[in-house]
């Protein structure tokens, strides 16, 4: 009889232990709920964070209209970052989201906007355009604008909702016309969105939903002052309340059904250098903050490799790398538009399929080279900076940076456009010590932390690579004697 219930109580363990995966949503214990966030690689900082999505449905949170969009787009699973930031929007409550590019957070702040305005009366929907869109989605570069463009239309599309992008080359009279006729999405890129405000094309009298986009590259690429310029046009009667009310659930939604919603304000960025910091503190109300996987840090899966070469070999080397035979697509990195353009045509005249993207070009045609590398007509794209964040091309096989970048964290974004999407990629760098001294020690911490890549000799020795630059000072020789003219 003893046995029996020593059996009976094993067998009862053995049912509690299950993994999440054969639990019903209401079996979910905290323990659970933990190894659920530590198998995606979610790990969360704020108060009263509520548990993240194990499938689309099961959440309750999204309408039977926004699944059915979800299933036409072809999105089978959400992503971790969807999983964790979807159900915190849904909230309205503020979010900073620390993800690398190509992790899904378009649809991560999107989801929960279209929740919103589709939750709205039809009246108050479609009423009022003059008065401006419901959304402004932020983003560093046209191109990036473009992309999350590309990807609110997606799901815009089905629900009847508007998009118009404000962004450089395209011609200002277009976008008025377009804004006169109406949105509820802006996307745009800080310094156009200001012209259009200053120029009374747009107002943002009821927006209220603001999402600021790879965060950390806007204020590189020294937008500061103008986001805090964009957020000084939008209405402050709805701002939340800066206490721990803004983390509370019943408070946030109580007008959330309505246009007297508060402003929610969401900011992604892949590092969080103290600039983002300080925009987050002024302008995100008691933020919850939720970090994917290891940000910041080049993805596991790209092998890094790293050739220490003159200004003069650097050519020669690419040209063996590229007879190697590689797959398409290739992007190739250099710091100069100029640079780009000089390589490109020598690629081309040795035969291979080369296009160039840096801030040089007209909209039209960076357009066009993005579309022929993904289209598969070009095979490699010469590129500056510009292309080196957030540019979903998807299978990239091989990064090079023939320059090296100038700081390790743009040397992160480059190599992020390889080893996406659960694929294995590699990144070939050619540094040049008497260049790149600064950037040293940074890059040989950075391949040193990944467990699939090497660090050379040449780099790991190298005095340059040994310390920080600026942390150590730099001893006199004992022996040497200065002479005073
Ligand atoms: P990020 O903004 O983090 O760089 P995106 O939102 O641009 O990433 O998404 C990257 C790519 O992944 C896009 O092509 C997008 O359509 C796709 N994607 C996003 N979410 C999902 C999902 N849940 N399932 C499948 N594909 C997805
Ligand atoms: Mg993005």
């Amino acid at each position: 009889k003893h046995q029996k219930i020593i059996a009976k109580k094993e067998a009862k363990q053995k049912w509690d232990d299950r993994h999440w995966v054969e639990k019903s949503l209401a079996e979910m214990t905290e323990r659970d709920w933990r190894i659920f966030k530590e198998d995606y690689n979610i790990s969360c900082k704020g108060g009263r964070i509520p548990n993240p999505m194990r499938n689309w449905k099961e959440s309750g949170l999204l309408d039977k209209e926004i699944l059915d969009v979800i299933e036409q787009v072809g999105y089978k699973e959400p992503t971790p970052i969807q999983r964790q930031a979807i159900p915190i929007g849904l909230q309205n409550r503020d979010i900073i989201g620390v993800a690398e590019t190509g992790s899904g957070k378009t649809a991560a702040f999107l989801l929960p906007l279209l929740k919103w305005i589709t939750s709205l009366p039809k009246i108050e929907r479609f009423d009022d355009y003059d008065q401006g869109p419901y959304a402004i989605i932020l983003a560093p570069t046209r191109e990036l604008a473009q992309q999350i463009e590309e990807e609110t239309i997606k799901f815009a599309k089905h629900l009847n909702l508007k998009t118009v992008a404000i962004i450089g080359g395209i011609s200002r009279e277009e976008q008025g016309f377009k804004l006169r006729q109406g949105c509820e999405i802006v996307i745009a890129t800080p310094g156009r969105l200001i012209d259009v405000l200053e120029n009374r094309y747009l107002v943002l009298a009821q927006c209220t939903y603001v999402v600021m986009d790879e965060a950390d590259r806007m204020i590189d690429m020294g937008f500061e002052p103008d986001v805090q310029k964009i957020l000084e046009y939008l209405p402050v009667s709805n701002q939340k309340p800066d206490t721990e009310d803004a983390e509370e659930v019943e408070k946030m939604l109580q007008n959330y059904t309505s246009k007297k919603k508060y402003r929610q304000t969401v900011m992604f960025t892949a590092t969080m250098p103290p600039a983002v910091e300080r925009l987050a503190r002024s302008y995100l109300r008691r933020p919850a903050v939720v970090y994917i996987g290891s940000v910041g840090k080049p993805t596991e899966r790209t092998e890094q490799i790293v050739y220490m070469v003159s200004s003069a070999e650097k050519r020669k080397k690419l040209v063996q790398i590229l007879e190697q035979g590689i797959d398409p697509p290739i992007i190739i990195f250099v710091n100069q538009k100029k640079g780009a353009d000089v390589l490109a045509k020598s690629l081309e005249k040795m035969g291979y399929n080369a296009c160039t993207l840096h801030g040089g070009k007209g909209q039209e045609q960076r357009e066009f080279a993005l579309a022929s590398l993904k289209g598969g007509t070009k095979d490699i794209l010469v590129a500056t900076d510009v292309a080196g964040r957030g540019i979903d091309i998807k299978d990239v096989s091989l990064v090079i940076n023939y320059d090296m970048a100038k700081s390790i964290e743009d040397y992160t974004h480059r190599i992020g456009r390889t080893g996406r999407a659960g694929k294995t990629g590699v990144a070939i760098t050619f540094v040049t010590p008497e260049q790149d001294s600064a950037v040293l020690y940074d890059l040989k911490q950075t391949i040193l932390a990944s467990p699939v890549s090497s660090c050379p000799p040449e780099l790991a020795n190298h005095p340059d690579a040994q310390n920080k630059p600026g942390t150590v000072v730099q001893k006199k020789r004992k022996d040497e004697t200065i002479f005073l003219q």
